[in-house]
């Protein structure tokens, strides 16, 4: 989708500092880092939100989960701990509109979330 942000970094269109990437998915840090570690990770096709994902989906979100483990460990926080969360719809918090995964390390994170 060429109006969609993430699509637009995947295209490289837009820079991004990349902290994994493969051929199904991509991760870039966060241009406004909540946390130490604060990487998003997205899938290279365009699905919007969680509701929008369908069965064929399912190894796809299966590796964005992979790769936020392995941008973890990379970062070496495997260990100490990390969160990883994806916001689904404007009451959670959703600004883009291109599923991610947020990557959250390097600090104590609160329980429950605002
Ligand atoms: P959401 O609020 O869960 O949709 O998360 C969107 C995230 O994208 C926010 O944490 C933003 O800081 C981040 N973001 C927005 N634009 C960019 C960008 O161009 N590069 C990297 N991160 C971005």
């Amino acid at each position: 989708m060429s109006n969609c942000l993430f699509c637009r970094i995947v295209a490289g269109e837009i820079p991004a500092k990349i902290a994994y990437e493969d051929e199904d998915v991509i991760a870039f840090h966060d241009l406004n880092p909540q946390a130490p570690l604060h990487v998003l990770v997205i899938p290279r096709k365009h699905i919007a939100t969680i509701n929008d994902i369908q069965p064929d989906d399912a190894a796809l979100i299966g590796k964005l989960y992979l790769a936020a483990k392995q941008v973890a460990a990379d970062a070496g926080y495997a260990d100490d701990g990390y969160r990883v969360v994806m916001n689904c719809g404007a009451d959670a918090g959703q600004s883009v509109f291109h599923i991610h995964l947020h990557v959250l390390a390097g600090r104590h994170l609160s329980w429950p979330p605002g």
